[in-house]
């Protein structure tokens, strides 16, 4: 074991985009010192194999602070970071099958609408009048306009450079195996036996972070699954916005984009198995062809399109859909961001700005998230416990 011990304000355990972007802020809005540890390389699992979506609309409502502020980072990427993370703010197009969803959906443009996010309803006419290729078994869908997709190879990876410029410590094939405390500090062991400490620490380990969670007596109902991804070969272009199917038959929910290049990139419906403990995710082929076949159900002209790729990566699921994000319940200087259900990217960002004005400041600036408070789990347990016994 080396003696040498880098001791820094902050220690970020996870080079995903909720680590590298807290890192970052923390940096550049309030000059913490940081040490920022990935197992990996960064942005090399969830943050850099996901679909790319940066939507608002269909997320739980308590979530919309939190996603306008992350989408007013996204409008700014370019200038913060230097770099550009190909987001396109073309829209995001939310879309159903019938009535009774169309209703569901109407209902969700009144409840954000008072939350900052303006919503555009379309008919079934309307929309064959706007986009002319969408099957006619598509009856109503709700645009987003302000929103859209970005490249989630080029985003995390931009944010750990940008970080390192402004003098973050970033190391990266740096697992961490055990954490323990020393005095005010907390002192983070790699694999490779070097030691990093800090008094505040953010776990940001993505569908891993329960392993960091548990040694503080913490981990949370969350299980590792696979969404399932696939691209086309390049076709002419057709449609700007990135688009989702409503729905509340799983494997209905398809959604997919057009890239610069013409390919079409999708996902939805079924998730796939994922080990994260083997760190391997899963494309199931039966998942492929439903994908495949709901893709032709919404635009017929896919009919023949060939298939080039297909891809899967390990997310976090928590028991209730909704992430962990703010200070430990139980041990001072702690935090944490994980658990993001399928939908971190887009909020990423946001999440990362928010935990750094959290560790740095005490606050989060106007943007409420104690409803993602790890202590909800324990109360839920606890009451869990009162009633059994
Ligand atoms: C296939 C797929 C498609 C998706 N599509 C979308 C989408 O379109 N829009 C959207 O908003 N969201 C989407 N998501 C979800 C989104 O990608 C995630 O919610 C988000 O990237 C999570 O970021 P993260 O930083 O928390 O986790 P990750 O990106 O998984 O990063 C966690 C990092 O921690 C590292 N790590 C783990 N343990 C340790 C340790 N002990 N020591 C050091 N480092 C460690 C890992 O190596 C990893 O790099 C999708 C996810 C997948 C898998």
């Amino acid at each position: 074991m080396t003696d040498k011990i880098l001791r820094t304000d902050v220690l970020v355990l996870g080079g995903g985009l909720m680590g590298t972007s807290a890192a970052f802020f923390l940096r550049q809005q309030h000059g913490r010192s940081v040490a920022l540890l990935e197992r990996e390389l960064i942005g090399r699992q969830a943050s850099g194999v996901n679909f790319g979506n940066v939507r608002r609309q269909g997320r739980a409502l308590a979530q919309m602070p939190l996603a306008n502020r992350a989408r007013a980072v996204w409008g700014r990427v370019r200038e913060l970071l230097g770099e550009d993370l190909e987001f396109v703010p073309h829209g995001h197009l939310r879309c159903c099958y019938t009535e009774q969803q169309a209703a569901t959906l109407e209902q969700h443009a009144r409840d954000v609408a008072p939350l900052g996010l303006q919503l555009e309803l379309f008919t079934q006419r309307q929309l064959q009048q706007r986009w002319g290729i969408f099957s006619p078994e598509v009856v109503a869908g709700s645009l987003s306009p302000l929103d859209g997709h970005a490249n989630p190879r080029l985003a995390g990876p931009a944010f750990g450079r940008a970080a390192r410029r402004l003098g973050a410590h970033v190391e990266e094939r740096a697992e961490v195996l055990h954490v323990e405390r020393d005095g005010g500090d907390f002192v983070a062991h790699t694999a490779d036996d070097r030691r990093f400490r800090a008094p505040q620490l953010l776990v940001a380990c993505g569908a891993w972070s329960n392993r960091i969670a548990g040694l503080f007596g913490e981990a949370v109902p969350m299980e590792a699954r696979g969404p399932q991804m696939g691209v086309t070969e390049p076709l002419p272009h057709a449609i700007g916005p990135s688009i989702g199917v409503s729905s509340a038959i799983e494997h209905e929910g398809l959604y997919f984009r057009q890239i610069s290049r013409g390919n079409i990139v999708f996902g939805g419906g079924l998730k796939g198995p994922a080990d994260a403990q083997h760190v391997r995710s899963y494309v199931r082929p039966d998942n492929v062809l439903r994908q495949l076949r709901e893709l032709r159900r919404f635009v017929p002209a896919f009919a023949q399109v060939q298939l080039i790729r297909v891809w899967s990566g390990i997310e976090g699921y928590t028991a209730d859909w909704q992430p962990v994000m703010g200070p430990s319940a139980r041990v001072p200087g702690l935090h944490y961001a994980f658990g993001f259900n399928g939908e971190g990217f887009a909020i990423g960002p946001g999440v990362g700005e928010v935990m750094a004005e959290l560790m740095a400041t005490g606050r989060t600036g106007g943007t409420p998230i104690e409803p993602f408070h790890i202590g909800r789990f324990a109360a839920v347990a606890e009451q869990g416990a009162r009633l059994a016994a």
